[in-house]
């Protein structure tokens, strides 16, 4: 299915949406022609709502308020009746009776059967629970993936899941400040990534930011108070100290850009994420950032942002199914985890063993490694990992691109990457 209305399914819980693609698919294998018109709506869209009429202009539409409605957790949508390109409100019509009795076959309740306030369009699951139970386990109840439903607005300390900054766009919200300074993408949504995030770095660090062995460092709650605020920040100061110490700043995303022939909104996208964890993993040196950006330029070119391999399932099944170097022992795994980041990451194996080493959900969630920040910190730990500052600073260029690559391929790319770094710094 892939009509523009149906993308509307794509924020429901994974039951209710499998059950409303299969109703949709029996209702057009019977001519019977519906668009569905809403599917999940966003608290900050209930709101929205509840306000025409009462407080902004326009009609009152709805007597729901954010999380009074099953459409705020995706477990309902609306559907209209279409006959030869026009919509029928009429819940008489045969098609609608018939639409709303496949429903009932596929676990739906239908709004029609309310005894007030009938909403004849409305579908919702049967069975699901009340909404005040779904608002009391709020965050945690949320199953589907565009979870923004789930989202607490967040102005002050702590910070936790759920939590999300009131203009997350802006990325001045305090959740964006924290993802900063843990390297996760700042989109100012607090969600399980963060919180490995933030759980990884309370392992790992004591309240004055400085690094410790575990048992003498935060407890490793996943929340942001104020001791792991001033930590987080500590930890930043301190890294920035030290990197001014080794002689500071480097060139700027434009110079970059221009010194390797670049995309400049790439450049100036990705740059910084990544000179932030190389800084993070103490690596200061001007050689080890000449490494990072010709390598970026060289594994996946101009752009420069993290690329998903090239390649459809039947291409990454062929090439990567039941690897065991891999560790692809699922089936699936082949296709589920194919390369991803600036350096390809690729196979389950490698998305657990990168995982466990940043304290990510990679093997969960691979499509994470997409992420820049993520990409970032994946391809400074694989640096790490095979001592790729040490032959930077020593300025064996070739060791480096055989570290990364295997072998040399890229490298007249690489070289010239690289001299025009030096040169421009
Ligand atoms: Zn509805």
């Amino acid at each position: 299915m892939t009509d523009a209305h149906v993308e509307r399914l794509r924020g429901l819980q994974p039951e209710p949406r499998r059950e409303a693609q299969a109703a949709l698919a029996q209702a057009a294998t019977e001519g019977v022609d519906v668009m569905v018109t809403t599917g999940l709506r966003s608290f900050a869209e209930q709101s929205r709502l509840y306000a025409q009429g009462r407080t902004t202009p326009g009609n009152i539409v709805t007597h729901a308020k954010a999380g009074q409605s099953y459409h705020n957790f995706g477990l309902a949508f609306d559907f209209v009746v279409v006959k030869n390109g026009r919509a029928i409100w009429d819940q008489n019509h045969k098609d609608w009776k018939r639409f709303v009795e496949i429903c009932k076959a596929h676990g739906f309740d239908w709004g029609g059967n309310w005894r007030t306030f009938k909403d004849y369009p409305h579908l919702q699951g049967s069975g699901v629970p009340d909404l005040s139970e779904l608002l009391a386990s709020f965050p945690h109840v949320w199953r589907g993936t565009p979870a923004r439903s789930r989202w607490r607005t967040a102005t002050n300390l702590p910070v936790r899941n759920g939590s999300r900054d009131p203009d997350p766009d802006s990325g001045h919200g305090l959740v964006a400040q924290v993802q900063r300074l843990v390297l996760v993408d700042d989109d100012g949504y607090f969600g399980d990534v963060t919180e490995a995030a933030v759980s990884s770095f309370q392992k790992t660090h004591d309240a004055t930011g400085a690094r410790v062995p575990p048992g003498t460092a935060l407890a490793p709650t996943g929340v942001v108070n104020r001791a792991t605020f001033n930590a987080l920040e500590a930890a930043d100061r301190a890294a920035d100290d030290a990197e001014a110490a080794e002689g500071g700043g480097w060139l700027s995303t434009a110079e970059i850009a221009e010194a390797i022939d670049a995309n400049a909104t790439g450049v100036a996208r990705n740059w910084p994420r990544i000179a932030r964890a190389l800084r993070h993993a103490g690596m200061r040196s001007r050689a080890a950032k000449i490494a990072a950006a010709a390598t970026v330029r060289v594994e996946v070119g101009s752009g420069f942002e993290p690329i998903n391999e090239f390649g459809d399932e039947d291409y990454f099944t062929r090439m990567y199914e039941g690897r065991e170097d891999l560790g692809n022992t699922e089936p699936g795994d082949g296709a589920r985890y194919h390369g991803r980041g600036y350096i390809q990451l690729t196979g389950r194996a490698n998305y657990r063993t990168y995982g466990d080493l940043l304290g990510l959900p990679l093997e969960d969630e691979p499509s994470l490694a997409l992420q820049p920040s993520v990409a970032a910190r994946v391809l400074v730990e694989y640096f790490a990992q095979r001592g790729v500052d040490d032959a930077a600073r020593r300025r064996a260029w070739k060791l480096v691109r055989r570290k990364v690559n295997g072998g040399l391929n890229g490298w007249p790319l690489f070289k010239a990457s690289v001299d025009a770094l030096r040169v421009a710094a």
